[in-house]
Formats: C-alpha cells, structure tokens, sequence
C-alpha cells in the first residue's frame, strides 16, 4: 500500500494555516490511511526573539512571527533546508510570496522525486522580457513535475479560526487534484475541482491589484457603492485581461471562490486593503509614508503582494499597449506609483487617459 508523503514550501500566515489543515489530515486514523502522518515544512530560517524560528516552532508548534496564536499540529516538522523538505515528498504544497518562487523553484531543481506532484497556493505572477510566466508554469518548467494551484477566499486567521471557507483546486491532472482535495478538505474548508487551473491563478493573481483600489476608496472615506465599484469594474478587467493572455480561460471560473469569492474577501479584509487604505490616509496628511514602510510596520514581516503584481501587469499593460483597456489596473497603477492623486480611484476612465 502505497502512502503519500506531504511536503510544505513556506512558513508565512497563508502556509502555516494551510499546513495546519494538512497536519490535522494526515494525522487522522481514516481508513484509507492515505498520509504519511509527518509533513516537512520548509521554513526560510530567521532569528526570532534570539532562537532559531525553526526551533521555536519544532518546540511549540506554533509559529509565533507569521501565525500566532494557533498550534500547527505534533506532526508538522519544521526545516531549514529546502532541499530536505521537499526531497522525499510525493506531494510538494508551495505557498511562498510569488517573488521568492522564483529562487525557491531554482534550489530545488533535480531534488524532487521524480512522478511527484505539486500545487501552488501562491498569488502572483513572475513578467520576465519575453513575457509572463505563472507560478505553476515555473514549477513545471523547472522542476519537471505537474503543478495545480489551490485558490480562494482564504484569509488565513479565519482559516486558523476554522470559519467556513471554500476554495478550487485548478487542475490538468485530475488523479493529482483529487489526492490534493484529499491533503486540504476540512468540515470547515470546502475544496473543488476546476478543470482551468489558468483561470483560477490569474484570478488570485489580478485580485491583488484591486484590492489596493479598495484600500484606496476606504482610505479616501467613500462608502459601499464606491467600493462596489471597484470591486465591478476590477473584477471585469481581471475577465478581460486574463483571457487577453490565456483565451482558454473560461467565463465561469470568474464566478467560482478563486473569483468573486477571493475579490470580496480580500477587498473588505486582506492585507493589501489595509495598507493601502493607510498609504491612502497618510497621502492625504502632512505626513506621506511610502508603502514599504508601512508594510514593515502594519504586517511585521508578512508581504504585501499587489504592489508589486501592480507593477508587473501593468509592465505587460504598456508592453502590449493595452493600457487604454485597463483603465482600473492602469488608474491603480499611476495612483500607488504617486504619478495620480488617490481620489482618481473613482475616477478611472480619466486617471487612464492622463499622459505619465
Ligand atoms: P506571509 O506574507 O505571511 O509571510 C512572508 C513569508 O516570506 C514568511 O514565511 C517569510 O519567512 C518568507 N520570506 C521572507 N524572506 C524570504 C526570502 N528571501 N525567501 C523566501 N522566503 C522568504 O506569507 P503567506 O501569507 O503564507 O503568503 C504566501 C502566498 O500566499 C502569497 O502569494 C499570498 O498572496 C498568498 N495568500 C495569502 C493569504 C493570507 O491570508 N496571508 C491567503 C491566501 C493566499
Ligand atoms: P491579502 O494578501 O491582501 O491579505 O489577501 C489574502 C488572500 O489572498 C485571501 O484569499
């Protein structure tokens, strides 16, 4: 009989959470018994308080700097090593901030078992000269092995809370998708399979962007209707520009928990609204902060991804002279880059038509 053994690439809120539902899956007495009970987790080593962060989190389960307050489980190991982590896992779970994957796929080459297979939870994109590449796409490329892509209205903390969530597992290869639904499902985290596993990335990608403009209109003071504004229009060029790039993403996919699902989530409760909302309120004071100032203050050591996917579509925006389509994505864009004054949020069709 033969068991999966589950691996964790990252240690941030979103992967301590995820890993979390994984340890209480592998450790369960089911009858298939499918999981090795143990899950290495890749920790990307740093001091904490004067220990090693592995240490603390191998002693506590807990780790204290990105998810704390919530017990990992018995059965998560935490390593320094990349390569340890992942050598021996038929099931390799990457959810590190998209700019680090790109070092991460890197270290791991010809290190990965062979017919083993992989799922991204990470949102974001890499923009190389000769255009995108989606972080699934890296893994493939670099590692050799399939990679799906989990993505959803997933807030870690209310995952750690175990509130209801729902998410898609976007997939080729459904017999991989169906042993990851396995790893993921909780009674509290309802996972489904989507056969557009492009959709579902872009989508997790793209609704960063937006949810700076939600940051935006909350810090300039403007209520619901403006904000479903932004959440309308966003989730129109997310459509749009997704199915730009790749035509065979499909309508649906939109509609699905890696779309209007994720949008809402992260447009009311994610990090890059509340950064934004307090570059927003900082821009309108005598005291402007930049926005990796307020990162480091605000979410100590957690990354804010949508300025910097902001940049990166905006990047093939200007490349492909689409800008003109995107008004919001462009709007955004000019605002967080100081070059439109925030109040243009509301006002996009002009904020895209003004020359930088
Ligand atoms: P995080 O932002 O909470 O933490 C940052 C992580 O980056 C830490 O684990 C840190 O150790 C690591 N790190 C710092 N420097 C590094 C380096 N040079 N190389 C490699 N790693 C380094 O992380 P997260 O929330 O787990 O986010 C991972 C992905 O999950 C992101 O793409 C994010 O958009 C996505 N996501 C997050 C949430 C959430 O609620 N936090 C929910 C869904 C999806
Ligand atoms: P933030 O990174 O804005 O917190 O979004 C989290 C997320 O992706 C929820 O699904």
């Amino acid at each position: 009989l033969r068991r999966f053994r589950a691996a964790m690439i990252g240690s941030g809120a979103w992967a301590c959470a995820a890993v979390r539902m994984m340890a209480q899956n592998t450790l369960a007495d089911d009858p298939a018994d499918d999981f090795v009970d143990e899950i290495k987790m890749w920790v990307y080593e740093e001091d904490y308080e004067g220990r090693k962060l592995t240490e603390v989190i191998n002693e506590t389960h807990v780790n204290p700097k990105y998810f704390p307050g919530f017990d990992l489980g018995v059965n998560v190991k935490a390593v320094p090593s990349i390569v340890e982590a992942a050598a021996d896992a038929d099931l390799i779970v990457f959810c590190a901030p998209h700019q680090f994957m790109h070092n991460i796929c890197k270290q791991l080459m010809g290190k990965v078992k062979p017919g083993a297979s992989a799922i991204s939870l990470t949102k974001g994109m890499r923009v190389r000269p000769e255009g995108p590449q989606l972080i699934s796409q890296m893994v493939r490329r670099y590692l050799g092995i399939d990679c799906a892509v989990l993505m959803g209205a997933n807030i870690a903390t209310d995952i750690g809370r175990e509130q209801l969530s729902e998410a898609v597992i976007g997939y080729d290869n459904f017999d991989a998708a169906e042993d990851f639904k396995k790893l993921f499902e909780r009674p509290y985290f309802r996972v489904s399979l989507l056969p557009d596993p492009v959709g579902a990335e872009m989508c997790g990608t793209l609704k960063n962007i937006v949810a700076l403009g939600a940051g935006i209109v909350d810090g300039l003071g403007l209520g619901p209707n403006s904000k479903a504004t932004i959440i309308r229009q966003g989730l129109v060029e997310m459509r749009s520009f997704s199915k730009a790039l790749y035509p065979s993403v499909r309508d649906d996919t939109f509609l699905e928990s890696c779309g209007v699902g994720d949008l809402v989530a992260t447009c009311y409760g994610g990090r890059n609204r509340l950064v934004a909302e307090a570059w927003t309120k900082a821009q309108l004071s005598d005291n402007p902060r930049t926005f990796e100032d307020l990162e480091a203050e605000l979410l100590k050591g957690q990354k804010l991804q949508g300025v910097l996917t902001s940049n990166e579509v905006q990047e093939i925006l200007k490349t492909r002279r689409w800008e003109n389509n995107f008004p919001l994505f462009t709007t955004i864009n000019r605002i967080i880059n100081g070059y439109l004054p925030p109040k243009y949020v509301v006002d996009y069709v002009a904020g895209c038509k003004f020359e930088v």
